[in-house]
């Protein structure tokens, strides 16, 4: 059995990593079989913990647009205009390709009436496979000034999903890299902390996360509130807390030397263990609320047709000065 359980935040620093990873080790401590895949391609430091032996090393090459046949452009500028990432210009019978705004997505290409434009490799990023005791370890690393290919490489390292448990780690915001980590895992789980700008950025990300049908479960990190804002942020959302870990001194020196908390902090292993359960059994609930309440809209909306389009008083009176 798969099992894809995404752990991602808000905002960066709220402990992202710190969770994934010792979740992790818990899991493999109990003898499932588990995979870690950082996701978090821009910036990786799961490894930095885990400290897998690296076994393969792969570069992660597409095939993007890298010029123009001028024998065959007519130029007539087709491919500029469909390129939504100003990734092509035609000057004085040049087509110029910048090739760090290229996304790859092919469109000059399809619409290039003469076949012209060249496709080549292009290296987006390094893979890199090994194994950290007994879990399965994969990570890559994006190149430099390659920022649009990160889903593409968040895609490459999910290709490795497998039989077991797999934990992705992804990177924190609301961006495309994170909704490619999270978009089709059993269980997202958001981590937060209780202060202001997490709150906030816990928002976003509950609201992306939902956005792409899944109805995620909360993890507090440095738990001491100062006020109720984010358990009644929580409460009127009904979002599950599925742990909360206290704010502890030695938790930060134990995870700033680059160890594991539950092996240095054995105090820590039950509370662990008691998160970990919850996660998996969140896992088989399969919250897709919101995506079944987004099917429920489309078919209303397929049910009333297509909207009447009415002018405005403005675009009347142009009308009627013409
Ligand atoms: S592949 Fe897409 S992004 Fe790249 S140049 Fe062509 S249209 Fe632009
Ligand atoms: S669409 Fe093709 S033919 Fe037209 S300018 Fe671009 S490369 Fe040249």
């Amino acid at each position: 059995m798969i099992t894809k359980i995404a752990v991602s935040s808000g905002k960066g620093g709220t402990g992202k990593t710190f969770i994934a990873t010792n979740i992790a080790i818990i899991m493999a401590k109990k003898g499932r079989k588990v995979r870690y895949l950082d996701c978090d391609v821009e910036a990786p430091n799961g490894h930095l913990f885990l400290k897998p032996q690296i076994d393969e090393e792969e570069d992660v090459m597409i095939l993007s647009p890298v010029g123009v046949d001028e024998e065959k452009c007519i130029n007539c500028g087709d491919c500029a205009e469909a390129c939504h990432y100003n990734a092509i210009a035609v000057i004085k019978e040049k087509v110029l390709f910048f090739r760090e705004l290229c996304h790859a997505c092919g469109a000059c290409q399809v619409v290039c009436p003469t076949d012209a434009v060249i496709e080549g490799e292009r290296k987006i990023g390094v893979l890199r496979l090994g194994k950290s005791g007994l879990i399965n370890f994969h990570y890559a690393l994006l190149e430099t000034a390659e920022g649009g290919m990160s889903p593409r490489l968040v895609k490459k390292v999910k290709s490795y999903i497998g039989e077991g448990i797999n934990i992705l780690d992804s990177s924190p915001g609301t961006s495309c890299p994170v909704v490619e980590t999270v978009k089709d895992v059993d269980l997202c789980v958001l981590v937060t902390d209780p202060t202001p700008f997490s709150i906030n950025d816990l928002k976003l990300a509950v609201a992306m996360s939902r956005e792409v049908g899944q109805e995620p479960v909360v993890i507090v990190n440095r738990a001491e509130y100062g006020n109720d804002n984010l358990k009644e942020y929580l409460s009127s959302e009904k979002l599950e807390i599925v742990g909360e870990i206290p704010d502890d001194r030695q938790i930060a020196e134990v995870y700033s030397r680059g160890d594991i908390v539950v092996e240095k902090l054995p105090q820590y292993k039950e509370l662990f263990e008691k998160i970990a359960h919850k996660i998996m059994e969140a896992s088989k609930e399969k919250r897709f609320v919101r995506k079944k309440k987004r099917e429920e809209i489309d078919k209303v909306k397929k049910k009333i047709g297509k909207p009447k389009q009415y002018e405005t008083p403005a675009q009347k009176n142009l009308k009627n000065l013409w």
